[in-house]
């Protein structure tokens, strides 16, 4: 898969996953989608505090993996972006992280149930991914994961898995790159909405078996399947009118300007005409 190549387009990249996430309605006014740096693996790039729907290229603030600002930012900035910074510094194979409180999840959260893949593209969340429950580790909390050592314990139940479940809170999905951790958000969600409708009518929910759950899951990042959906998902953005503005080049100093009076001294052969426009002009710059 094509990796962004530059941190200019690296951040539209990322703002735009925010806003896929959101528009696929996994994310609403919280949750937050960062990627590692791709020059240094000890940073990585989080928005500022914003609706992830909102998020611009310019948005994004560099943190060193304790989730400290590499420079001090000018805006209001997540309480939770320890999750991101402690699940970088634990596994090196993931390059994106995405938290969220996705609505298809919490019948799932509230009763501690197992997340079941019930088809092919459900495999990207793995069969009964871990559980997490910040009371066990730390008691009664505000429920945020704002210290190091909750994110730290967060990334430890998450161990070699791409998502961890978060029990009365929301979910965790970790991935290789922007793409992928966005391919396994939308699917894992949209799996969970279709296991939860299934409990209420089955008296068995049939899941993927641990072969099929391997072997689809691989597909994602075999196949065009990611490049696939992230082309349609962007297309659905873009038609909602919220699409981010290409990356823009390099700025080339612009060469000189003729003076201006040589334009002016040109005959043009209707000398009140030139008069009026002259005039109009002086009018604007008032
Ligand atoms: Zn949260």
């Amino acid at each position: 898969m094509p990796v962004a190549t530059n941190l200019v387009e690296l951040r539209r990249e990322l703002a735009l996953a925010n806003r896929i996430v959101a528009h696929e309605g996994v994310i609403d006014a919280f949750g937050h989608v960062s990627v590692r740096h791709p020059d240094n693996p000890n940073r990585y790039f989080l928005s500022r505090s914003r609706a992830p729907e909102l998020v611009e290229p310019e948005d994004f603030i560099e943190y060193d993996l304790d989730s400290v600002p590499v420079r001090t930012p000018s805006h209001s900035q997540y309480s939770e972006r320890v999750i991101h910074g402690e699940i970088y510094k634990a596994r090196p194979d993931v390059n994106s992280v995405c938290h969220h409180h996705c609505a298809a999840f919490m019948p799932l959260l509230a009763t501690g149930s197992d997340y079941i893949p019930v088809f092919h593209l459900g495999a990207v969340g793995g069969i009964a991914p871990p559980y997490w429950d910040q009371q066990d580790e730390f008691g009664d909390t505000n429920m945020l994961v704002i210290k190091p050592e909750e994110g730290a314990s967060l990334a430890r139940a998450l161990a070699d898995k791409w998502l961890v479940l978060m029990k009365r809170h929301g979910v965790t999905v970790a991935g290789t790159s922007i793409k992928d951790c966005v391919f396994r958000c939308v699917y894992s969600a949209r799996n969970a909405a279709y296991q939860v409708q299934a409990m209420t009518i089955g008296q068995h929910v049939a899941s993927l078996s641990p072969g099929e759950t391997r072997l689809a899951g691989d597909i994602g990042g075999t196949t065009t399947g990611v490049t696939r959906s992230w082309e349609y998902w962007t297309m659905r953005v873009a038609k909602a009118g919220n699409a981010v503005e290409a990356a823009k080049p390099a700025k080339v100093k612009p060469a000189k300007a003729k003076p201006a009076a040589k334009k002016i001294g040109k005959p043009s052969g209707k000398p009140k005409a030139k008069v009026a426009a002259k005039k109009k002009t002086a009018g604007r710059r008032r």
